[in-house]
């Protein structure tokens, strides 16, 4: 995919805008946002993250006539059979609150009788990039660990302060964001797409 400068991002989300601005200050693109430009939220009407990530991004693309990236992600909790997972922010409910999402994850499972703290669990981000000639790319990030109770800290979002990612000690919330960063589910897909950019480039 040639030209991605100006390049929108499609998320309504600060936290995940902010993240995604940040990865994407390493190229030299102009990038602005979804906020800026003033555009719908589309539905998420798909049954996968993919299928999340690319309707946002092809969406935001068609609008407003430029490159867009979008992010799905979300929670997955295997012994809930993958829950919250692409209903990660639905949990938090029309406030969006995560204390309420987070205590919902946490009672989901002992209604299974399953000790919450230590379950594993991970995060997921698929990322799409899609432009006006409908061309897409989409990858797929995960960065794995085990939840923990009460949750802990409050430099993240969402789900942060329940998540501790394998060799950490800390919650992802009580990380500072640029140690997040460095291991985030969000920067492990972004390396991936910009591998498949370069080579693309590179071909
Ligand atoms: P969506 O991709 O807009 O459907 O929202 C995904 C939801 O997953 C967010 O609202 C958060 O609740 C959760 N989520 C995604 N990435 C992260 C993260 O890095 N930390 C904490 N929660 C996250």
């Amino acid at each position: 995919m040639k030209n991605l400068s100006p390049l929108v991002v499609a998320s309504h989300n600060p936290g995940k805008a902010r993240e995604i601005e940040v990865l994407l200050s390493s190229l030299q693109i102009k990038v602005t946002s979804a906020a800026a430009l003033n555009l719908p939220e589309p539905e998420e009407t798909g049954n996968t993250f993919e299928e999340n990530a690319e309707l946002k991004a092809r969406a935001a693309a068609r609008v407003a006539n430029m490159t867009a990236l979008a992010d799905d992600s979300g929670l997955v909790v295997p012994a809930l059979d993958g829950a919250p997972g692409i209903y990660s922010a639905r949990w938090a409910g029309e406030t969006k609150d995560f204390a309420v999402a987070m205590a919902c994850v946490e009672k989901e499972l002992r209604a299974k009788n399953i000790e919450p703290t230590g379950t594993p669990a991970f995060f997921v981000c698929v990322l799409t990039l899609a432009n006006p000639r409908d061309e897409v790319i989409t990858v797929r990030g995960e960065v794995h660990g085990k939840l923990t109770f009460p949750a802990r800290g409050n430099k993240g979002f969402g789900y942060d302060p329940i998540f501790i990612a394998e060799g950490c000690r800390q919650t992802f919330g009580e990380m500072k964001p640029s140690v997040k960063q460095r291991i985030s589910h969000r920067t492990n897909a972004f390396k991936l797409l910009l591998k498949l950019l370069e080579q693309e480039k590179a071909a």
